[in-house]
């Protein structure tokens, strides 16, 4: 079952309706909807990014720290 992307609750498909609904802040997608809110969830382009760039920053520290330790 796939979850809301306001609020994480749970989605229900409602098949009179053709879309899902969120059972906790009412929300409601289509499939469309739904599979692009994911999609952008999923994929932040800028956090991803930002998270290398951490990674790297941690890594060269830890990298630097190593470096002295075995001096
Ligand atoms: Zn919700």
């Amino acid at each position: 079952m796939p979850y809301c992307t306001e609020c994480g609750g749970r989605l229900t498909w409602d098949r009179k309706l053709k879309h899902y609904s969120c059972q906790s802040c009412g929300m409601t997608f289509t499939e469309a909807e739904l599979s692009e809110a994911l999609e952008r969830l999923h994929t932040p382009r800028e956090d991803a990014e930002e998270l290398k760039n951490k990674r790297h920053q941690e890594y060269l520290e830890w990298w630097l720290k190593e470096k002295k330790g075995h001096k």
